[in-house]
């Protein structure tokens, strides 16, 4: 696993890699100040988009390296905002070289309808941009939704590139098209349509709790590389009586046997989860990963585990993995008993565990009392914290443990969510 620092530098020194390496290649020479900073803005908005292009992608080795998918994109939105910024401020430092002696061209560089192609292109790209960048932000918008309208930025940047060569600028244009397409296609092909996934077969799927089916998926090929507590992305087509839904969404493995056999278990949170309650035995799919490490390299001190609804899994499949090595309080968090998925099984495990010590608890439809329900602080100091649930759920933990005294680095958290 790499260090904490590096994790945290190694994106924002790529992204800065990729706005430096544009600007330097078409370092303005001889021109004014203004005009100078609008073709530098230009080329770094560029730059940071082509980083923003490359952070989407998903691979397992790229993830690996750059500490994971959720940071990624994380950077992936903060690159694009960044770059729409600077692209916008981009024809404002043009025009405003022009604005004193010309203020007839510094309206022309600016406006859509009075200078030809390039600028259209130009605008219609800043368009895109920002329509991509809004949808990127609308979280309430249903998800099928939102990935059709993020694929504006896509075509943003593609116009983009094509405003330049407008302009009649092939040097780095032609490169950095090539490189835009590429990039476009690789996500496209490996990871939409599913080229970097293998095969599996559903072998078997078992309700465990209401609106939860457990999913065992056996490989017809070379199963994927995965530990305890990652998670992978599947998609499930159609067959045996089953109409798939085709998208790839991300799952925790609950378990992995050792001849490569997985399990996952699958909430119904919306449309595509909702219909795998019903897959039957025999349903092909790709899974595409492992991806993630939020459980691994744990230290072999006491570790304070918190779960809401659907995200214990990790913590599940750690469990089956075989006996703790270090005390460890697992407080698993559901809205009723009914809905709670494992419960029994921690049950069980935590009979014949003498280092795990399990505290669940039915929350209604309320937020949880995190002030009653989290250890105090002095129970707290010298733990290792992993948090796992709903977004809204993660944070309030954190924010909680943060009060209780506990420092950001000893807090590990997923989100099952990302977009
Ligand atoms: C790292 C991670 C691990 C997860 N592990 C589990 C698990 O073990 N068990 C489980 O039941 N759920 C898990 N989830 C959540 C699960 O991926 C979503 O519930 C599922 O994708 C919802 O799809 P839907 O079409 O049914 O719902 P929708 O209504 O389409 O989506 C509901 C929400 O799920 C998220 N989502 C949907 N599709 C995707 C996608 N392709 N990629 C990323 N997010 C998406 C979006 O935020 C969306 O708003 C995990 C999520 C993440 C990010």
């Amino acid at each position: 696993m790499l260090s904490p620092a590096r994790n945290r530098l190694t994106i924002p020194l790529l992204l800065l890699a990729s706005t430096a390496a544009p600007v330097f290649w078409a370092l303005p020479e001889d021109l004014p100040p203004l005009r100078s900073l609008g073709i530098i803005l230009g080329w770094a908005g560029c730059g940071m988009l082509f980083g923003s292009l490359l952070l989407m992608l998903r691979e397992t080795w790229l993830s690996h390296w750059l500490g994971g998918l959720a940071g990624m994109y994380r950077w992936h939105h903060r690159a694009g905002v960044i770059a729409y910024v600077v692209l916008l401020a981009h024809p404002l430092a043009l025009a405003a070289d022009s604005l004193p002696a010309f203020p007839d061209l510094a309206w022309q560089t600016l406006s859509p309808f009075a200078n030809g192609w390039a600028v259209r292109l130009g605008w219609l790209s800043l368009l895109l941009l920002m329509f991509g960048l809004a949808a990127t932000f609308a979280s309430r918008i249903p998800y099928r939704i939102w990935r059709w309208l993020h694929a504006a930025l896509g075509i943003g940047v593609v116009l983009g590139l094509g405003h330049l060569l407008q302009l009649g600028i092939d040097e780095p244009v032609l490169p950095l098209l090539a490189l835009a397409v590429l990039l476009l296609a690789w996500r496209f092909i490996r990871d939409d349509a599913g080229l970097a996934a293998r095969p599996y077969i559903v072998r078997s799927a078992t309700p465990i709790a209401d609106g939860v089916v457990e999913i065992s998926l056996r490989p017809l090929a070379q199963p994927i590389a995965a530990d305890a507590g990652q998670f992978v992305l599947v998609a499930f087509h159609s067959g045996a009586g089953f109409r798939g839904c085709g998208q790839f969404h991300p799952f925790t493995i609950s378990s992995i046997a050792g001849d490569g056999e997985i399990r996952i278990g699958v909430k119904a949170l919306g449309d595509c989860t909702r219909h795998l309650q019903s897959i039957a035995t025999g349903v092909p799919a790709r899974v595409h990963g492992a991806f993630g490490h939020f459980l691994a390299g744990r230290p072999t001190t006491a570790q304070l585990w918190l779960a809401g609804g659907i995200g214990v899994t990790p913590f599940v499949a750690l469990l089956r993995g075989g006996p703790l090595h270090q005390p460890t309080t697992l407080i698993y968090l559901y809205r009723s008993e009914t809905d709670a998925a494992y419960l029994r099984e921690l049950q069980t495990l935590a009979a014949t565990d003498r280092l795990l010590s399990l505290h669940a608890h039915a929350t209604g439809e309320e937020p949880p009392d995190l002030a009653s329900l989290l250890p105090a602080s002095h129970d707290l100091s010298n733990r290792e914290c992993h948090v796992c649930g709903p977004p809204a759920m993660v944070a309030a933990v954190r924010k909680a443990l943060c009060q209780r005294g506990i420092t950001a680095r000893h807090i590990h958290f997923e989100n099952f969510d990302f977009r």
